[in-house]
């Protein structure tokens, strides 16, 4: 089995691993393979030349000694909803079989191994009153939301990035070591595994704060894209006079025509204005008043709720689909700003994204952590984020379409961007990534990589090359 660079593996290699392992070994054309390699993104296929699905610490040690001794790149994959390179080359360590979960109530802690998904640690951490800085879609995995930064739509704005609250990880570096890395042993590393997401090392199992939170008052408003600008202005008007316990966003949605969707949404052109609260529901009835009262609501479905229920602020799609995207991060939402996104996304427009959604910041996301980290989103008052769904045979407008509305949106873009947000074409833009991290977090980034992973080993991702 030879790949296009012309790294070679023979059958007794991959038998020699698969003997080393708890965990499955497979190779292309074998049985399981496909499974093991599926992605969210379904134009985002895994095509590694062998995949390990480690079930264990040791397990992950061995394919990354293994991977170093042939000199194969490593890509990982937990619940592969960031998934930007086929990895062809490459060894994959997938992490699902690693579900371990502890909470401790008394230190408002929780410790997972690198397969969990938040769906699986909300029920637990609920249990204890716990809640984690979970993101909008808990069906993502844990680790790599967190290195990432991870950017919650309910905790957020009060606590920061979840990044932010780490106060261990266990990785693999290049080197096959496995260490044990906390903001005061190994200061460096830690500031760059949290923001540097994958460049540093395969994490296999992360400790962090959650927070007291049962319950929020939240969800979504779903309103008739014709009332784009009314409903924009609303929430630009409104954005000021909240506190962080408030959290908003807007997604103008054209939504497809599918039975599961319920019959005022479906195949409609809709806004939907996305609300999570902290306070009491009476305070968030009060506050978000005037959102209601910008334009008659075709569905409201904002009220009370347990924190488990965080996934319905958003209401993410959790099936796998084919799909485009792009992202940037606004300076300002001023009045011109928001006339520009009615012109690329209104009713008159034209627009074919499935949806684009914009993200207000701020708070606490604007605060420097405790310990130091990479992330390089901190200060920045909005992200958008669009997708058109669709097939490699419609690539070309796909793209087409999201450079027309992000490129008009461009005046207003920042350098900087979320990490968690970046996207297959992002990922491969070598000037781009360093932009995102503007150049001196860049420059610490490489040099730290000269260190940890000087062959670029950890390569299949928006890439941090060797200084
Ligand atoms: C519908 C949807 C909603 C989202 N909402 C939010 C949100 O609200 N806030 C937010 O911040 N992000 C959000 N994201 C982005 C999400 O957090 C990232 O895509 C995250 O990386 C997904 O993790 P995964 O395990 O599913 O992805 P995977 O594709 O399995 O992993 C993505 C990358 O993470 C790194 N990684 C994964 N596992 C490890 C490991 N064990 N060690 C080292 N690196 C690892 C690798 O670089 C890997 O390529 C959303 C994504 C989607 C698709």
């Amino acid at each position: 089995m030879s790949g296009a660079t012309g790294v070679r593996l023979s059958p007794q290699d991959v038998e020699a691993l698969r003997h080393e392992v708890t965990g499955p070994v497979l190779e292309p054309g074998v049985d399981g393979y496909e499974a093991e390699c599926a992605t969210f993104n379904l134009v985002c296929p895994l095509r590694p030349l062998v995949v390990v699905g480690a079930s264990s610490e040791r397990d992950v040690v061995t394919a990354v000694r293994f991977a170093a001794r042939h000199g194969l790149p490593v890509a990982m994959k937990t619940a592969a909803h960031q998934v930007v390179s086929p990895a062809a080359d490459g060894l994959l360590i997938t992490t699902q079989r690693m579900k371990g979960i502890s909470v401790d109530a008394q230190n408002g802690t929780v410790s997972v191994e690198a397969g969990v998904r938040w769906s699986e640690v909300l029920p637990r951490a609920a249990e204890e009153g716990l809640a984690p800085v979970v993101g909008s879609a808990p069906e993502v995995g844990v680790v790599g939301y967190t290195l990432g930064g991870g950017q919650s739509p309910l905790l957020g704005r009060k606590y920061g990035y979840a990044a932010d609250h780490v106060r261990r990880l266990n990785v693999v570096t290049a080197d096959g070591e496995l260490r044990r890395v906390t903001p005061q042993n190994e200061p460096e590393l830690y500031w760059a595994l949290l923001g540097g997401k994958g460049n540093f090392g395969v994490v296999t199992e992360i400790e962090f704060d959650a927070f007291p939170v049962a319950r929020f008052y939240g969800g979504g408003i779903y309103f008739a894209g014709e009332h784009l600008d009314r409903v924009l202005d609303a929430w630009r008007a409104w954005l000021p006079t909240v506190d962080e316990d408030m959290t908003s966003s807007l997604a103008i949605q054209r939504l497809p025509d599918l039975p599961g969707l319920p019959e005022p949404l479906r195949g409609a052109f809709v806004l939907h204005l996305r609300i999570g609260y902290l306070g009491t529901a009476a305070d968030g009835d009060r506050l978000i008043a005037p959102l209601r009262e910008s334009a008659p609501p075709l569905l409201d479905l904002v009220g009370e709720k347990p924190f488990t229920a965080i996934g319905e602020i958003h209401l993410d799609p959790v099936d796998p689909m084919p799909y485009y995207d792009r992202s940037l991060s606004l300076e300002e939402f001023s009045e011109k700003t928001a006339q520009t996104l009615v012109d690329l996304t209104g009713p008159e427009s034209g627009c074919t994204l499935v949806s684009i959604e914009i993200r207000a910041l701020g708070g606490a996301f604007d605060q420097e952590p405790e310990f130091p980290n990479s992330v390089p989103s901190r200060g920045l008052p909005y992200v958008v984020f669009g997708f058109a769904v669709g097939g490699p045979d419609q690539a070309d407008g796909l793209r087409a379409e999201l450079a027309r509305v992000f490129d008009g949106l461009a005046p207003w873009a920042t350098g900087r961007n979320l990490v968690n947000f970046l996207s297959p074409d992002e990922a491969t833009d070598t000037e781009g990534v360093r932009e995102l991290y503007g150049a001196e977090r860049y420059e610490r980034l490489a040099a730290l990589k000269t260190v940890y992973d000087p062959a670029n080993v950890f390569r299949f991702n928006y890439n941090i090359a060797p200084a």
